[in-house]
């Protein structure tokens, strides 16, 4: 089967049974004027909240991403389609059916399923340094505003979706997997605004810009934390929220910053760096490790690991202390 296979037209096979979700024609022609005149608006709106060489900066790491993601997407799409149709005859023979369907609460599930991919995708790429070096562009950005929204590192969609590999095999529509993705990737626009009020008691479920500044903020206490896409009660389940702290500034960027606003560098960087690690490491094990484990490690102990740095943070009884100016999150917003 897997022989006779034709990607291709498995893909104009998907587009004709509901061409308007070609990804390409809804972004290009809808989404994204929405999103250009918000970012617009939002600079209008509150210039100090930019600096536009690192605006333009996110920009070009942004077209590089979306040329990217529309090339792999197609190949995203027909590999579900594929396990989807490969696993049939299984379903049909162990779990009496053939397709889950497209009934309101399939949706549900969907959505919720694809949050849940989502957060651990986001988890390891915080977590396993050689993803960290895809997503890195993605935090590098030092002025938390909506260019940050398409500030993707151009590597991160050759991996994310070995985590949804599941969901065709289990009888969910490829179509459907499909809309639950652009859903999420669009809701998660909404979450890099400085602009944007908190949402209240509704951000025990849902994620907010309000909530996520914790995600994009360097300060030890906020590390890793908040993975969350559409909902934040997963974040609770697997203890990596962290609500904004009273008089912590946040300080948007990473630890390690390139240096410089050149797109290509943002996008490379952190491999070159692990490169440079694997090389010196003195054992086989330090070279995974350096590729693998989790980003500060380093085999002769002068490097830090964030759960390190917050350990270390809690033992000194500073964690959630104050930050040089006794602000609030909400209050250092426009
Ligand atoms: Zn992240």
């Amino acid at each position: 089967m897997l022989m006779s296979f034709n990607p291709i037209a498995a893909w104009l096979e998907m587009k004709t049974q509901l061409p308007e979700l070609a990804i390409e024609g809804i972004g290009i022609k809808y989404i994204y004027p929405v999103f250009l005149v918000l970012i617009v608006l939002e600079y209008v709106n509150a210039k100090h909240l930019f600096d536009l060489k690192e605006s333009w900066s996110g920009f070009v790491i942004g077209i590089g991403a979306t040329i990217i993601r529309v090339i792999t997407n197609v190949f995203e799409i027909t590999l579900y389609m594929f396990l989807f149709a490969w696993a049939e005859p299984f379903r049909e023979q162990y779990l009496g059916y053939s397709t889950l369907g497209f009934a309101w609460y399939i949706w549900l599930i969907c959505a919720i399923a694809d949050d849940h991919n989502f957060y651990w995708h986001h988890r390891l790429a915080h977590n396993v340094r050689v993803l960290w070096a895809a997503h890195l562009p993605h935090h590098s950005g030092k002025m938390y505003n909506l260019t940050i929204s398409i500030r993707n590192g151009w590597f991160i969609t050759l991996v994310k979706p070995i985590y949804w590999l599941w969901m065709p095999l289990l009888g969910f529509e490829p179509i459907m997997i499909a809309t639950c993705l652009i859903v999420n990737a669009f809701y998660q626009f909404t979450l890099h605004s400085q602009l944007m009020p908190s949402y209240g008691w509704i951000e025990n479920i849902f994620n907010s810009s309000y909530v996520h500044v914790v995600h994009h903020s360097s300060n030890t206490e906020y590390l890793d934390r908040n993975h969350g896409g559409i909902f934040t009660f997963w974040d609770r389940l697997y203890n990596t929220w962290q609500k904004p702290i009273k008089g912590i500034v946040p300080k948007f960027g990473i630890s390690h910053d390139p240096g410089t606003n050149n797109p290509i560098t943002h996008n490379l960087f952190e491999f070159q760096e692990i490169w440079r690690d694997v090389k010196q490491a003195p054992t086989f094990k330090a070279k995974l490790m350096y590729i693998f484990g989790p980003p500060g490690w380093r085999h002769d102990g002068t490097g830090k690991t964030s759960q390190q740095l917050q350990e270390e943070l809690r033992a000194s009884g500073k964690f959630g202390a104050p930050t040089a100016v006794e602000v609030e999150p909400q209050a250092v917003r426009a």
